[in-house]
This record gives C-alpha cells, structure tokens and sequence, in this order.
C-alpha cells in the first residue's frame, strides 16, 4: 500500500490517498530467483553462492566472538561407479538422500551446501576441534548406512577434509582451499576417512602424523602386543575371563597408548586391519590355553565401530572360530554403550547374526552413553560393563553409588550379567559384592599383563 497526502488550499483540509497493488506474483517470482540463485535445485540444498555469504557471515561472528569455526569437504568415494552403471537417475536419489543425511547430522544453525557433483561442504559454527571430530565420526557412518534406491541396495562412503577457522584460514577461498587439501589427503589414505588441513606442523599435528605412520607398519614389525586382564567372580573370585587389551611397542614414540593411537587408528581405518590381527591372535592365545588343559575362561575383544559396521565382520569372526577352533561361547566382544545406541535399529541385525554363532556380547562404558531401555530389552546381550568413572567415586559420591546400584538392578531386570571395571580398592568390591554385581574387574586384582606374566598370575592364583 502506498499513501499520499494531498493539501486542499482552499479549505485548509488534508487528504490521503491510498492505493493498494496486489504483489503476490511479484514476491513469488523473487521467491523463485531466489531460489534459483542460492539453492541446488536437486538437493533443495544451500549452493555455493548462499554458501559463500553464510561463511561470511559466520566468520565476522567468530571474529567478535573469539570463537571458531569449521569448513568440511565431502567427497563421495566411487560415485562414479554408480553413475556408470545404475544410471543418472539413480545418481540422484542418492545425492537427494546423502543430502537429507548429512542434514540430519547438524545443527539448524549449520549449513550444508552442494557444492556441485557428488561434493558437499559442511558450515558449522562456533565449534572446537574434538566436536569436529565426533562430527566427522558420526559423518562417515551415517554415509556409509545402506542405501536402497530403485530396489537395489547400495553402500557408499566418503573422503572428508576439514579446515578450522581461524587456524587454518581466515576468508573463504583459504579455508575451501584447505578443506579440499585435506579431503585429497583422506582419500589417498585409502577413503571413508577424515582429515584435518596440517599447514604448519605444529607439536600434536606433527605427534599425530608421526604415530600414524608408524602405526601403519606396527602389525609388520610385529610392534604390536596383547595384554590380558582377569575378570573376577565377585563371590567366588574364580577367574572368569580376561579382557584383552592392544599395546604398542614402539620405543622411538615412546610406547603410545591405546587412548592414544586407537583414536588414530580409527580416523584413518587402520583400526580394521588392527582389530582383525587383535582377534585372530587372541583367539590363537584362547586356544593355546585350552589346549594346555586351563579351565576355560572368556576372552573379551574391544571392537570399534568402524570394524564393526565392516560388512563382512560377522562372517570373519566365525571363520577366525573355525580356523582356530575355540567354542564360540568363550569369545565375548564388548562394544561401548556409544556404538550401540547411535544406530540400534541397525546394530540388531549384526548382533543376531553374531549371537547365533553362539558369541557374547557386552556393553561397554554402560552408563556413559544414552541406552533406549526398550532397545536394550531387544538387544541380545549378555552383559553390561559398568563405566569405570562410575566405580571410581562409589564409596565418595552418592550419586555414582546410586548409578552403579541402579545399572546392576536394571541388568537384573533385564536378564543381563554385570561387571564392573576400574575397581581398585576392597572398599569399591565391597559395595559392588553388597548390591549384586557378578563380575569385577581392574588394579585391586590385576592390572593388564603380558600372557607371560598372567600365566604365572594365574599359576599363583590356583595355588592360593
Ligand atoms: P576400555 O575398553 O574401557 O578398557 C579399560 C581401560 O581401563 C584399559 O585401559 C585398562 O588398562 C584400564 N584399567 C583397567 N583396570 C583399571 C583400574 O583399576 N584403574 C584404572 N584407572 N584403569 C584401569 P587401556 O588398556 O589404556 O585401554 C584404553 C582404551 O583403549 C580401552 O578402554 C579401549 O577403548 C581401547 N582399546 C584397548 N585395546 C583395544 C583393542 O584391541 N581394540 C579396540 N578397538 N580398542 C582398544
Ligand atoms: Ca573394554
Ligand atoms: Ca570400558
């Protein structure tokens, strides 16, 4: 509407005039430039254009607020492939569905742009580099989910790069110049990976490189080792099992650790390869004990997500049983609470399959991560390990007692076996005897040993 007023002389009146124009048309029309010029018409998703100006923007917020900011390059691997053979048509559909996916990854507040092919470029703002990691984590597995498009079913993964504002650039052409850097750099490391830009080699970045390197000679110069950790009856103080845990022999680094390099070996998928030699040579170990006439015990395997989501995991670990022939009820694989509740729906299928090999499965880390108790019902495991920040503060903190109470209780409920691990005084063994617990495990009885030493552990043990 537009007014004018109008001044009558002769009366000394004032007149307004007001014409209405119906612009509908005319706002749909910009509607649909607008449309047109900041959004891929495939995907629905931000283009490069919207992308730029988001960018822009962020980066004078971060600049106020003294915050950073995080650029992530997505390649899709052999996208190609499936252009080639299953058609254009299909191309599409997974475009439109890796597009929903990743949205579904990120904050409102995010951006995720097409950015032209099978690229997509993730805005995410005010965020630090260890969330960018879990990011780039959960990233890589949401990709790599099945696919069904026109009845066939597909999987797909992807090469990341990311470039953190302001570390690694402060405008939008050096921080796409560096992500894309980064991407190139996960692909070359054998895809479905993430990295980060390294410009300056600063300490860590430099630490990290370094370790990972090596760690991707360590199986071959035979650096890695196992070490094995009783599982303790907490009323008969039978040995139960052991839980077996990596350690990396490696003088010139110093003898990493596995909160260390597992992380490590993770990012860049080296964990499969590892984690398989893991299996097989703790089951090689299991077997030689049987074979040396031990009352068996249950050999506990920590597996990560990226091995686990492997496709063909449920069929090596039941060639790994074959090969080395050690009944399937003495394997247990413990996956943390985190693997499991991400994507239950999914994680159930493998699990039966595992199950009825006849193999066990415990959640680890229970109490850390956010269990659906109706999934839990539905999942068929045989035990959960109680989080070992939880059996720390036991006797101090209330709240953790309580936790701990409320865990064995509701594995009770559900049929479930619990062990607690971290305990490290008689006082922690003490509340955990009292309210239930079947199983213990950490420093008061045993520390991780080589099988050397827990073979003479054990000889003593069966003395006493
Ligand atoms: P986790 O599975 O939660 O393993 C338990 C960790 O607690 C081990 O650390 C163990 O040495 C430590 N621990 C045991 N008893 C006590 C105790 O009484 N007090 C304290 N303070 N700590 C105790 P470790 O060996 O350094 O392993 C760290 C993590 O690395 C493991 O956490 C696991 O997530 C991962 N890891 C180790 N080996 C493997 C492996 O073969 N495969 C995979 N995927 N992950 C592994
Ligand atoms: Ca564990
Ligand atoms: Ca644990």
């Amino acid at each position: 509407m537009s007014i004018s007023r109008v001044l009558d002389d002769q009366d000394n009146l004032t007149y307004y005039i007001a014409i209405f124009n119906d612009i509908t048309h005319k706002k749909r029309i910009e509607n649909e430039i607008h449309q047109l010029a900041f959004y891929d018409p495939l995907t629905g998703s931000p283009n490069r254009h919207l992308l730029r100006d988001r960018l822009n923007q962020a980066i004078n917020v971060a600049h106020r607020e003294n915050t950073q900011l995080c650029l992530i390059f997505l390649d899709l691997d052999r996208f190609k492939e499936v252009n080639d053979t299953l058609g254009h048509g299909a191309g599409d559909d997974l475009l439109i569905e890796v597009a929903q996916r990743l949205k579904n990854c990120v904050r409102d507040v995010d951006t995720v742009c097409r950015f032209g092919g099978d690229e997509f470029i993730l805005l995410l703002n005010d965020i630090n580099e260890k969330t960018v990691i879990e990011k780039a984590q959960t990233i890589l597995a949401t990709v790599l989910k099945q696919y069904v498009i026109q009845n066939e079913v597909l999987t797909l993964s992807a090469s990341i790069g990311i470039a953190m504002y302001p570390r690694d650039g402060e405008d939008y052409a050096t921080l796409l110049k560096n992500a894309d850097t980064a991407m190139y750099g996960a692909k070359e490391n054998g895809r479905n990976a993430f990295r980060f830009y390294q410009a300056e080699l600063d300490g860590s970045t430099m630490r990290r490189m370094v370790v990972e390197n090596a760690l991707r000679n360590a199986i071959e110069n035979n650096e890695l080792w196992l070490a094995f950790q009783p599982q303790i009856c907490i009323t008969t103080k039978n040995l139960k099992g052991v839980e077996v845990l990596l350690r990396w022999n490696n003088e010139t680094l110093n003898h990493p650790s596995p909160d260390e390099f597992i992380p490590i070996a993770e990012a860049t998928g080296l964990i499969v390869s590892i984690g398989e030699w893991v299996l097989k040579e703790s089951l090689k170990q299991a077997k030689l004990w049987l074979d040396a006439g031990l009352e068996p015990f249950t050999i506990a395997v920590n597996i990560s997500a990226r091995q686990f989501w492997n496709e063909n995991f449920s069929s090596f670990v039941h060639s790994s049983l074959l090969e080395t022939g050690v009944p399937p009820h003495l394997l247990e694989l413990e996956l943390t609470e985190r693997v499991v509740m991400r994507e239950p729906e999914a994680i159930i299928d493998i699990m039966n399959e595992l199950s009825l090999l006849g193999v066990k499965i415990s959640i680890d880390d229970f109490g850390t991560g956010y269990s659906s108790l109706n999934y839990l019902k539905r999942l068929p495991v045989t035990k959960l390990k109680i989080d070992q920040s939880f059996v720390r503060d036991i006797e101090s903190d209330n709240d953790d007692g309580i936790i701990v109470l409320s865990i064995i209780q509701l594995a009770k409920a559900l049929g479930k076996e619990t062990i607690a691990e971290g305990v490290e005084t008689l006082g922690q063994e003490l509340f955990l005897f009292e309210n239930g617990c079947d199983t213990i495990q950490g420093f008061l009885h045993a520390r991780p040993m080589a099988i050397t030493i827990f073979e003479s552990w054990l000889d003593k043990k069966l003395c006493e």
